[in-house]
């Protein structure tokens, strides 16, 4: 296993320890439910953080009794039901994670609604209004006296999820993605890409990164290398997401026709978004987040100046 990952009793409580780092990295994950996000969140920490789509069918779905399908109708239809989600949600988990060099507390930020209903024209407001929140709350506690026990909880990293498909982006996905990356790094990765044919793969890149750029959409620039001789990835990540075997003491997906073993290269790119986001960019994706945050202060006084 690559590292030790403690997940908090009460994961929805920030770890408080110093670290040697001290840095608190927070992890967005967006797309559309069943894409494999909470899947891919346990192997990148190889660890059971957050609850994936089998267990919650299962919540839902146990039975095939027509009184069970009532409730689950009700519980769907009546906009007054309060546990019933009429919007994109937004659910934190801490967790933090122990490697030879790396010493990291975490938040993953899911968002939980997001496209999930019949018209989801809005679906990235609330994902950008708590983005937004974040930085007015920095914002006041910048002024605070005590900086020391400033809690950064600006989102540093969203990684949204597209839909592996082969036919490009959405509408949904353009809007949103345009959206969010005004605000925070954004870094795209195709989901379930063991779904896809090697030519297949290849193409959908090419696709996604060319509406990319006529759509305007600013990704992280961290992917795309520059001046400074660094490398430029390979973006859209695409990823498989698994669970861990025993027997093959790793983390993969049993197939009726084989194993696929989520590190392996030739199918995924899992390794290297690992690498880009735990190890090799973590700082820095911290680091233009403060640019983000900037930007956002300047917009917001001459909102309010002019
Ligand atoms: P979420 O709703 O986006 O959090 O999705 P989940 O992580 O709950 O996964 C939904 C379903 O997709 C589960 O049955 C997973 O086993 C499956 N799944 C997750 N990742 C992958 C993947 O990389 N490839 C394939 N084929 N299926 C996946
Ligand atoms: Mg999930």
């Amino acid at each position: 296993r690559l590292s030790k990952v403690f997940k908090h009793p009460n994961s929805s409580i920030p770890y408080t320890e110093k670290t040697s780092s001290n840095n608190m990295v927070n992890l967005m994950v967006v797309g559309q439910q069943g894409m494999g996000k909470s899947t891919f969140v346990n192997t990148l920490f190889q660890n059971e953080i957050l609850k994936t789509g089998i267990d919650f069918k299962n919540e839902y779905f146990d039975s095939g009794s027509i009184i069970a399908k009532k409730r689950i109708f009700q519980e769907y239809s009546d906009p007054l039901n309060e546990d019933t989600p009429t919007t994109t949600s937004i659910q934190k988990t801490y967790v933090m994670l122990e490697e030879a060099n790396v010493n990291l507390k975490l938040c993953i930020i899911d968002t939980p609604g997001f496209g999930d209903f019949s018209d989801n024209s809005f679906s990235w407001v609330p994902i950008c209004e708590y983005i937004d929140a974040q930085y007015t709350d920095y914002m006041f506690n910048e002024e605070q006296p005590y900086r020391d026990l400033l809690v950064d909880s600006r989102v540093h990293c969203c990684l949204y999820f597209i839909n592996a498909t082969n036919k490009g982006l959405t509408a949904l996905d353009v809007i949103s993605m345009q959206e969010i990356s005004k605000r925070v790094n954004l870094v795209p990765v195709i989901a379930k890409s063991d779904g896809l044919t090697r030519s297949e793969i290849v193409n959908f890149k090419k696709d996604i990164k060319e509406t990319i750029r006529v759509q305007n959409i600013k990704i992280c620039d961290l992917l795309l290398g520059g001046d400074c001789g660094d490398d430029d990835y390979d973006y859209p990540f695409g990823v498989v997401g698994g669970q861990y075997y025993e027997d093959r003491q790793t983390f993969g997906r049993k197939y009726r026709h084989g194993f696929v073993d989520v590190m392996d290269e030739r199918v995924s790119d899992f390794l290297k978004l690992r690498k880009f986001l735990v190890e090799e960019k973590t700082l820095d994706l911290i680091e233009k987040t403060s640019m983000y945050y900037e930007e956002w202060r300047d917009k917001l006084c001459l909102f309010r100046y002019k």
